[in-house]
């Protein structure tokens, strides 16, 4: 009845986190305006979380019935903010955690559920995104799986809207990254290192244009093409209707690399001083303009980067480009990205690979690796996909 209900059939408590810096700063603004009215239209008690501010949180309730009658919770600062609260939240108050925010808030909120003891528990607690950021890949993308043509900010903010009022869950895959000091974080949308990687970090200063700053990054970016090099080793997926499409056969029988860390066990990565196994395959080209793992079909609202994709098909869609590409061919080859189409144009300098794990050794001592459009330490790293892990209102 269009009621977003729990499973015992009670309005749903949903955290809703604001990040008021994201985007051209008006994630506040957007909920202040249609995103309250729809929620309550929808009769969704929620909580409002500003990151950074130090007040408690505001509570929004239905009728004259106060939902969150708690202590006020408590406040850090800033980046991080979302991340250590939902660590020490108590999630058995919270049907739903909702970001109004671009990709980065949203990063903080599940790697903040994998660092808790109850990781199990506390990561199936669905999450919703309404666009509020300058990279709301995450959010075009599951405007994009539900089949709709793409649509502006505003439209994609009403459609998200109505996704999250619906209140379907699906499980979404998340892929475990791990950088070369042992440190694990959790990726749902990118891995990125090169010529994307530099567009994520130096478009934030345009971040005031909004959805635009990735097409004035890039630009910017190519006029100043550059060649990375490294090592890019990875383990394929079975071709698409291949009956063999479990992992277990590739699992590698060593729990010790698990150590401390909470989270799944990363039971595809070998130990990260060895070679890889011999069912990967090691890339031959050691120059790169772009290597590109992405697990989401859109990696920025106009760019569809790997239209295969799906919310939770197990799989990471690993894309790289030579160097020696023309400044021409490779402008074309985001241009064609806006439809999607990039991957049929046939560049010899592209290559296109579904896998399931991956490694990736710089070989330049400074550079820059971004994950979900986030800067993480720079150095070797391996990444495999978890099938399903997260909850995500979509749909
Ligand atoms: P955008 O799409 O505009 O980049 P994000 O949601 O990705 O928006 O947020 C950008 C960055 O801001 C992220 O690194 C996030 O961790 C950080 N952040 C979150 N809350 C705050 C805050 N209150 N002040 C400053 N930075 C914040
Ligand atoms: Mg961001």
């Amino acid at each position: 009845d269009g009621v977003f209900l729990n499973e015992a059939g009670q309005p749903c408590r949903v955290m809703v986190l604001v990040n008021p810096h994201s985007g051209k700063g008006r994630a506040l603004a957007l909920y202040n305006g249609p995103i309250q009215r729809m929620l309550s239209e929808a009769l969704v008690p929620h909580t409002l979380i500003v990151t950074g501010e130090h007040t408690h949180a505001h509570t929004r309730t239905q009728g004259r019935r106060k939902l969150n009658d708690g202590p006020p919770l408590v406040c850090a600062e800033r980046r991080n903010h979302a991340r250590e609260l939902v660590r020490e939240a108590d999630l058995s108050q919270w049907d739903a955690l909702v970001i109004i925010s671009g990709d980065g808030l949203l990063y903080e909120v599940i790697n903040g559920l994998l660092e808790r003891d109850d990781w199990e528990q506390a990561i199936h607690t669905p999450l919703g995104i309404l666009p509020g950021g300058s990279g709301n890949a995450l959010a075009a993308s599951i405007h994009h799986y539900s089949g709709a043509p793409p649509v502006s900010s505003e439209e994609l903010l009403l459609s998200c809207g109505f996704m999250l009022c619906k209140g379907l869950v699906s499980r979404m895959d998340l892929v475990s990254v791990r950088l070369g000091s042992g440190q694990r974080i959790f990726s749902f949308l990118s891995l990125a290192w090169g010529f994307v990687a530099d567009v994520d970090v130096e478009s934030e200063k345009y971040r005031h244009v909004g959805a635009a700053r990735f097409t004035v990054g890039t630009l910017v970016r190519l006029a100043s093409l550059r060649v990375y090099r490294g090592r890019l080793s990875y383990l394929p997926a079975p071709a698409e209707g291949d009956d063999d499409d479990n992992a277990k056969g590739k699992e590698i029988p060593d729990d010790s690399r698990q150590d401390s860390l909470t989270g799944p066990v990363d039971s595809l990565l070998p130990p990260a001083d060895e070679p890889v196994p011999t069912d990967w395959v090691v890339v031959p080209e050691e120059e790169f303009v772009l290597t590109l793992a992405i697990y989401q079909s859109r990696l920025a609202e106009d760019l569809l980067a790997a239209p295969a994709a799906t919310l939770d098909q197990g799989l990471i869609h690993l894309m790289y480009v030579k160097a020696g590409i023309s400044r021409a061919s490779l402008l074309q080859m985001f241009l064609a990205m806006e439809k999607g189409t990039h991957l049929t144009i046939c560049s010899p300098h592209l290559v296109y690979r579904r896998v399931w794990a991956l490694r990736l050794e710089p070989y330049a001592p400074q550079g820059l690796i971004t994950v979900d459009g986030e800067a993480v330490e720079y150095g070797p790293v391996q990444a495999q996909v978890h099938r399903g892990l997260a909850r995500m209102i979509a749909g």
